[in-house]
């Protein structure tokens, strides 16, 4: 189906697909490590493609190096590498090391040491808000930093932290625990190897990621690794997370768009009681609402994107992007995991693990309810 997009786009979509069925899709299968990291030999050599593709750093802004072709045509790229299971659930970039963008908010300073650094891919950063009694309600979070001169000192619990392999994270503490997320909370850099922090325990997730536990024992930080000022913990959080939600939904694309593939081809051929499954009712139905799903989940997604190329408040629209693109590619996932019959949950096709993957996606990053829970404050806000 055509999508209005520019010829510009188009061209780079036709591009980012066709390297995905040449390159990625035939070694989908053995391109990650046990704990679902890009084999180092897979990462240069699916690297060194998207370098001679023209698509490094699509999304970094052209002052710090990157191409800055905005968030559509980052979409588009998103959306195509999501077709594969050869790149890891999260942080599985191959356009260039993913910055964050609280990370643009640093000191000139703080820039050198951990920006760029970053954008070279000689430092990687994790962002680490949640902790055992705060997830969805960050405004509860017990880890503090408290000023002491010169200094901050941090102490508390993080966990289901994805900190594999970083050298730093983006810390989020409470300054002001009275306050909350209204200005209590606020963002810090803290290196890994600072005295004081440890990663005693991991999780094993569904998906096969790693997540760490990560302690504060009286961490004293120099005052300048705040990131801006105290109290804007929550908005730079935020920040991350906005763009992260829209993107999420353009991988729910990829992955709906790939089983929908599958399923439709499998059920062509599959022939039970004479005829091929795709002559039943039953099974066109499932396949028709994923069609219909697909298309409604890009409209979204490319309206969100686009509307944030051009400068506008896509919060509302984030929120909406996220909620329905991975419900909907959950639901896809699994009505065709269950086209396939038993061959859809066995490991050597792709569908099961889109359908585990999927899955995660529906509480990182804001759960489904809390993002219905702030829709429902705009929703009554438009109709009084
Ligand atoms: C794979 C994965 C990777 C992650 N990576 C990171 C990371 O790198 N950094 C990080 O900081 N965190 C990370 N997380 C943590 C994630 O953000 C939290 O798990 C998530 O925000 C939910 O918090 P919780 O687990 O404490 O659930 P809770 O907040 O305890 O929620 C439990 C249930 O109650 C519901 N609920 C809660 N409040 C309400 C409400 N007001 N109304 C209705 N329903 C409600 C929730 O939707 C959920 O269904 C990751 C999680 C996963 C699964």
């Amino acid at each position: 189906m055509e999508y209005d997009l520019s010829d510009e786009l188009k061209m780079l979509k036709q591009m980012v697909r066709k390297f995905v069925d040449t390159e990625l899709i035939p070694v989908e299968m053995n391109t990650l490590t046990p704990d679902m990291k890009l084999k180092p030999e897979y990462r240069k050599r699916f690297e060194d493609k998207t370098k001679e593709l023209g698509l490094w750093q699509i999304d970094v802004p052209v002052e710090y190096g990157g191409l800055g072709m905005g968030m559509l045509a980052e979409m588009v790229v998103v959306e195509e590498m999501a077709r594969t299971i050869a790149l890891p659930p999260r942080g599985g970039r191959i356009t260039g090391p993913e910055v964050r963008p609280a990370l643009y908010n640093l000191s000139a300073e703080m820039k050198e040491r951990y920006l760029f650094p970053v954008l070279k891919g000689e430092k990687k950063a994790s962002f680490a808000q949640t902790e055992p009694d705060a997830g969805s309600d960050p405004g509860a979070m017990r880890t503090v930093a408290v000023r002491d001169g010169d200094h901050y000192v941090i102490n508390g619990v993080k966990h289901y932290i994805n900190a594999g392999g970083a050298d730093f994270m983006i810390v989020l503490a409470a300054t002001d625990r009275a306050k909350g997320s209204h200005g209590g909370i606020s963002a810090f850099i803290v290196d890994f190897d600072t005295p004081g922090v440890s990663r005693p325990t991991t999780y094993k997730v569904v998906t096969g990621e790693v997540l760490y536990k990560i302690v504060f024992d009286d961490v004293r930080i120099p005052a300048h690794h705040i990131i801006l000022e105290e109290g804007k913990g929550f908005a730079i959080g935020q920040q991350s997370l906005g763009r992260a939600r829209i993107r999420q939904g353009a991988r729910a694309i990829g992955v709906t768009e790939r089983c929908l593939e599958l399923a439709s081809s499998y059920a062509q051929q599959r022939v039970t009681f004479g005829k091929p499954i795709s002559e039943r009712q039953s099974i066109q139905w499932m396949l028709v609402d994923t069609y219909v799903d697909l298309h409604m989940a890009r409209l979204m997604v490319y309206h969100a994107a686009a509307n944030a190329d051009r400068g506008a408040d896509v919060r509302t629209e984030a929120y909406m992007t996220k909620l329905f693109c991975t419900e909907m590619a959950y639901r896809a996932a699994d009505r065709c995991l269950q086209v396939h019959g038993g061959a859809g949950l066995m490991t050597d096709l792709p569908i099961e693990r889109m359908w585990r993957d999927q899955r995660s996606h529906l509480i990182g990053e804001g759960t489904t309810e809390i993002m219905r829970m702030v829709l429902a404050r705009q929703l009554f806000r438009d109709y009084r």
